[in-house]
């Protein structure tokens, strides 16, 4: 059964049940009303058509023909016949005695003086000369009456049947309105699981469903991006790993044919090559085992400023090569920060390492850490360099590879991906901060996880 069909048929039930007990509940309540009204009015014609008799004649004698002929009382039943019709009162005298019998009260009982006193007292010159009680069975109705009732009943019946028709046609149009995102949805993902990642659905209200388009949008957006940088990422990579390849390949070939000779250089220059080939294999490793959760952090008490100055000297000769000075700059208040040494030393190696490239000659590149309440540790690079233009800063974390496939050198390209990982493992962020011209600045704060 469809969604829709439910929810019209869960609508209509649930209208049809409340219109059923309010048309119930205002018949019951209508007809215990009017019956009422009949008794009352009934009682008001009996009880001075009795008085007005014992008025006129002194006693009780021949007083239920007289009312039989009036039409108060119905006439008598022959044996064999209808029944007679119910009898709502029934008269009592002065003896208690009962005169004109009706419901539970017997011709000739004797009345108890408390039932007596639920009755009402017939006078005739201020002596009680009777009583009239009510013996709770309903009058029958007249013809107008019963006519009255009847039109109130198929008012009611019309009411409740127009109720049903709205709540039914009100059942459609919203199980309609309701599963219509849905159904958006519906063949939104099937053209997804066909490899059409890009889709986009209608955000048609701002309630739940409104969400639900949204966030679909957002992912399918999110997954069509992701797609379309792994594609990117593996040509990058393809790219990368033909060069060397066509250098180390060209040299065995020309060096087999003799064509070249063996010389110490061409030997080292296969040997770089090899070394980038390495270098960007482990990062392609070192990032999948992060993508894995695999990649284990082996954390110890590291103090700060010795973590920059061994960075600094590992890239000091490069920097002094390049004519760019390379500083490290640290706060006073320093302690211990508990971190993996060795994978910290290869994130801000990473970042150091893209600041020589980006920083000409005569720049400055500088190392810093300080210590910032409660319990973080803020280690930046910051350098002179050419700095990142805005469109490209909101991406460079992502392992897009890189924009720069001119480039040549020993960078897998995947430096900052990795970097990132790296720093999220340890329960921190980076970020980074660029003028173009004038600079860039890559800031790490660990210590984050901690905080409560
Ligand atoms: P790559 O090997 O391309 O440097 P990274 O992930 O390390 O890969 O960096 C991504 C991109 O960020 C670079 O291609 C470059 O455009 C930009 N970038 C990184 N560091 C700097 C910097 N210090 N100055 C200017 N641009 C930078």
């Amino acid at each position: 059964m469809k969604l829709t069909h439910k929810l019209t048929l869960a609508f209509l039930l649930t209208s049809l049940i409340a219109i059923g007990l309010a048309a119930i509940f205002v018949g019951i309540t209508t007809s215990i009303g009017f019956n009422q009204y009949i008794v009352d009015q009934r009682q008001g014609q009996f009880v001075s058509a009795v008085t007005d008799y014992y008025r006129l004649h002194g006693s009780w004698k021949g007083v239920d023909n007289a009312l039989r002929q009036q039409g108060l009382l119905p006439p008598f039943v022959q044996p064999g016949s209808a029944p007679p019709d119910p009898q709502p009162f029934a008269l009592v005298d002065q003896n208690r005695a009962v005169i004109i019998p009706g419901g539970q009260y017997q011709p000739g009982e004797k009345i108890k003086e408390g039932t007596l006193a639920k009755g009402f007292g017939i006078e005739v010159n201020g002596l009680v000369v009777g009583t009239v009680l009510v013996t709770g069975q309903t009058p029958a109705r007249s013809a107008i009456e019963t006519k009255y009732i009847n039109s109130v009943i198929q008012s009611l019946l019309v009411a409740a049947l127009g109720g049903g028709v709205i709540a039914l046609l009100l059942g459609v149009f919203l199980a309609r309105t309701l599963t219509h995102p849905l159904r958006d949805l519906t063949a939104a993902t099937r053209e997804m699981a066909g490899g059409k990642l890009e889709q986009r659905v209608p955000v048609r209200s701002k309630d739940e469903l409104g969400e639900l388009a949204e966030s679909f949008n957002q992912m399918s957006a999110d997954l069509a991006r992701a797609n379309q940088s792994r594609r990117q990422m593996t040509a990058d990579i393809a790219h990368d790993l033909r060069n060397p390849l066509t250098v180390i390949g060209g040299y065995l070939e020309s060096l087999q044919d003799g064509k070249l000779k063996p010389t110490p250089e061409r030997f080292v220059t296969m040997q770089i090559e090899v070394q980038h080939l390495q270098r960007l294999v482990d990062d392609l490793r070192t990032l999948s085992l992060a993508d894995a959760g695999e990649l284990a952090l082996y954390c110890q008490p590291t103090a700060p400023a010795d973590l920059l100055e061994r960075v600094k000297t590992a890239y000091q000769h490069q920097a002094e090569e390049r004519g760019i000075c390379l500083d490290v700059k640290t706060g006073t208040n320093l302690v211990e920060f508990s971190m993996d040494a060795e994978r910290m030393e290869q994130v801000l190696g990473n970042l150091v390492s893209n600041a020589l490239r980006y920083t000409p000659e005569g720049g400055e590149i500088r190392l810093s850490a300080l210590w910032q309440d409660p319990g973080r540790l803020v280690l930046s690079v910051w350098d002179t360099g050419s700095g990142i233009p805005p469109e490209i800063l909101p991406h460079i974390f992502e392992r897009s590879y890189r924009g720069d496939l001119s480039r040549s050198g020993g960078e897998s390209g995947l430096g900052l991906a990795i970097a990132r990982s790296i720093v999220e493992l340890h329960g921190g962020n980076i970020h980074a901060e660029s003028r173009p011209g004038e600079g860039s600045q890559f800031v790490i704060t660990l210590g984050l996880s901690t905080e409560k």
